[in-house]
């Protein structure tokens, strides 16, 4: 059983086996959940970022997917990168949210993680609505088999985290 656990804060003040980052598929880093763990992570992330750029991302690291790397000197072991779409009004991009998941939690298992910490991919900068997102996010931690124990969302904001509350009062 998986249980799932809410915070508000900033996730690289996190302690977890891993830490998901809501990254860009270059994988160089950018803004928002992506620059804070490069920066609190230290050099040894973007290091093995470029790594993974060089011997099999070299086009990029797809939307939907995740791959893990060392965590630095943030307080965990592991970074998994997962690429969130950026939110469309034309087109359902859903599957594709739902998959960040999914694969963040197989990539943990790979790894042995046990706890494992999300923000609310794509609600940022790529701009997916905060109600929708959070029920995604929700809606696949459920419905996906894995080994994880705790799946905590870190919510930066208030309003984030009363969106991830309400999932969850929903379906329990
Ligand atoms: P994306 O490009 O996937 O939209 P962002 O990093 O721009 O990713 O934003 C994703 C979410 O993470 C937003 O809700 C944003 O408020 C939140 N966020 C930004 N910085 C942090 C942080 N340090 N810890 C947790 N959540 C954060």
């Amino acid at each position: 059983m998986t249980t799932i656990t809410l915070v508000q804060g900033d996730i690289t003040r996190q302690s977890a086996d891993a830490i998901v980052n809501a990254a860009n598929s270059s994988l160089l880093g950018g803004g928002g959940v992506d620059g804070a763990i490069h920066r609190r992570g230290g050099p040894a992330i973007l290091e093995e970022c470029r790594r993974l750029r060089a011997s099999k991302y070299g086009k990029g690291l797809p939307t939907g997917q995740a791959v893990a790397t060392t965590a630095g000197d943030l307080d965990a072991r592991w970074v998994i990168h997962t690429v969130g779409p950026v939110h469309s009004t034309t087109e359902d991009r859903s599957a594709l949210l739902a998959s960040c998941y999914r694969e963040s939690l197989r990539v943990a298992d790979e790894l042995g993680a046990r706890t494992v910490a999300f923000p609310a991919i794509s609600t940022g900068v790529y701009r997916w609505p905060m109600d929708d997102a959070a029920r995604i996010a929700v809606e696949t931690v459920r419905a996906t088999d894995t080994a994880v124990e705790e799946v905590r969302f870190v919510l930066f904001d208030e309003r984030a985290y009363h969106a991830f509350a309400a999932q969850l009062e929903d379906g329990s």
